[in-house]
């Protein structure tokens, strides 16, 4: 073929960027006719959720703190999906090892409703008073963001006469001592609009002693938003220095918090990751048809024959995430101490809290779209729009830049033309009158044409993509969700019900045993 400017180029192999699907998903997803039925009668975009999938990843953070003889909580970060089945189903795990991180007064009601004791639970993120309140009511452990925060606790603690309540303090904006022959101190990590700068924690610790009648410090914490195990194992060591300045001046924490951030793999093969990534370069630069709506480049751009900029995309081929991120970020040798920070924590008798929220929900669920229309794209001779019956806020994988393929669930007998198993490249779009309103604005290689009536299953979504952007533009449905299990020793028939129905009983819907 030839390019715009004249120039010899091979047809695209196809760059697919196909997902990472574990067996529970797996079977779910060979069951096209359940999934068909399921979107027949609830309609599009629709998302599916598996509550065990859940219990399971908790359990094996647990086996993290165990291979390390920690002790601690895992606090789910609900604010990665909206769903009652996935926190009533971690209400039923052991209240000792899982409880909810909640960052609104909302999401604070409904992980009470869903059966967590306010012991289990964990207000993060900044606050209001009426938050505040009934955190400290319920025996929440409160994760202070600021030294404002603080006073206003202690503040209603005393109007209201509230129990005394235990606090978190959030640091952020690590510094080091570079030693004798460095510069003073050296930023360590990023700074964030949250938590107090650890310089600044001198205020904090005369503030806590301030308040002793109404707060007790239980631990501090941090969250970076950051992939660095570096980065993390740096304020890990701090905090734990930190600690021992606090015992010092009489305060008594026992936890480390150390925040999310696990993250999740969604590309299964490193090779496709690798090719796409190359791929959008050499786009950019010219010396390949673009691979995206528009020749967009997310965040890269050609100065003058060299490519420029960082792309803003979630490194979706992850070889290390969720906990064997946890357990690599606690082997390794933090830089002050010597000695990696499972051996600190142990040694100082310091329990850990992590509060993971993407990684925690990977592999539960799945987000469904039927396929309305599919035509020609216009600029290209093999290139086709497809028309989804959902939007760019029902699966926001764009707003997270997180790049992976959809699985074909064609309706009923796919049919076999000559064309039709051959790979093709689709622009996905949306059911929005708005020209922005793109699924994915990367080009989407599928092994075959879809046809109208056929679903799109994005895997994966549970965390953040699902429901996090969900909107009603147009009045357009926003997508129902659905919990799905199956009985004990797999290959049995899959059952579903609305997601608030879900109880994490055996036989939810009263079905005899
Ligand atoms: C968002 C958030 C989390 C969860 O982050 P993930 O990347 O989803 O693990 C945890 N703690 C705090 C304070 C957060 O804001």
């Amino acid at each position: 073929m030839i390019d715009r400017r004249g120039r010899y180029f091979v047809k695209d192999a196809p760059l697919y960027l196909r997902p990472r699907i574990d067996p529970p998903l797996a079977s779910l997803l060979e069951d096209a006719p359940f999934l068909h039925s399921l979107a027949d009668a609830l309609g599009s975009p629709l998302n599916v959720l598996l509550p065990e999938v859940v219990a399971g990843n908790a359990e094996r953070f647990r086996s993290v703190y165990r291979r390390h003889h920690l002790a601690g909580r895992v606090y789910f970060a609900h604010k990665a999906n909206r769903s009652s089945a996935l926190v009533r189903r971690l209400a039923a795990c052991d209240p000792a090892a899982v409880g909810v991180d909640v960052a609104s007064l909302e999401e604070l009601r409904h992980a009470l409703g869903c059966g967590f004791t306010g012991d289990r639970v964990m207000a993060t993120g900044p606050k209001d008073a009426e938050f505040l309140w009934l955190a400290a009511r319920v025996g929440a452990t409160v994760n202070l963001d600021s030294l404002t925060e603080l006073d206003q606790l202690a503040g209603l603690v005393r109007k209201y006469r509230l129990a005394r309540t235990d606090v978190l303090v959030r640091l952020s904006g690590f510094e080091s001592d570079t030693g004798p022959g460095g510069a003073g101190t050296r930023l360590l990590s990023r700074r964030s609009r949250f938590g107090t700068p650890a310089a600044e924690a001198d205020g904090l610790w005369r503030a806590l002693e301030r308040h002793a009648d109404s707060v007790e410090l239980v631990g501090l914490a941090y969250h970076l938003d950051t992939t660095g195990l570096e980065e993390k194992g740096r304020a890990l060591e701090r905090c734990v220095l930190l600690m021992d300045e606090c015992r010092a001046r009489g305060l008594a924490p026992r936890a480390v918090d150390i925040g999310g951030g696990f993250g999740v793999g969604y590309v299964e093969d490193a090779g496709e990751w690798q090719r796409w990534t190359t791929a959008l370069s050499e786009a950019v630069l010219g010396i390949r048809p673009p691979l995206t709506w528009r020749g967009h480049g997310y965040g890269l751009r050609n100065e003058a024959g060299t490519v420029r900029g960082t792309a803003a995309l979630y490194p979706a081929h992850r070889p290390t995430a969720g906990p064997d991120y946890l357990d690599a970020l606690l082997s390794r040798s933090a830089p002050v101490l010597g000695r990696p920070p499972a051996t600190l924590l142990l040694e100082h008798l310091h329990d850990l809290f992590i509060e993971p929220g993407r990684a925690l929900v990977d592999q539960c669920g799945l987000s469904l779209a039927r396929v309305l229309e599919v035509r020609p794209a216009g600029d290209a001779p093999d290139r086709y729009l497809v028309r989804l019956g959902m939007n760019a806020g029902d699966v926001s994988l764009e707003e997270h830049g997180v790049l992976v393929d959809p699985v074909l669930l064609p309706r009923g007998d796919p049919g076999h033309g000559p064309t039709d198993d051959a790979p093709v490249g689709v622009h996905l779009v949306g059911n929005l009158c708005l020209e922005a309103d793109l699924i994915t604005r990367r080009l989407v290689f599928l092994p075959r044409l879809p046809r109208p009536g056929d679903l799109l299953a994005f895997v994966n979504t549970a965390g953040y993509v699902m429901d996090f952007h969900a909107h009603h533009a147009q009045h357009q449905p926003s997508a129902r969700t659905v919990a799905v299990t199956r009985d004990d020793g797999a290959g049995g028939p899959w059952r579903w019900c609305p997601d608030e129905n879900y109880w994490p009983l055996t036989h939810p819907q009263g079905v005899p045993s």
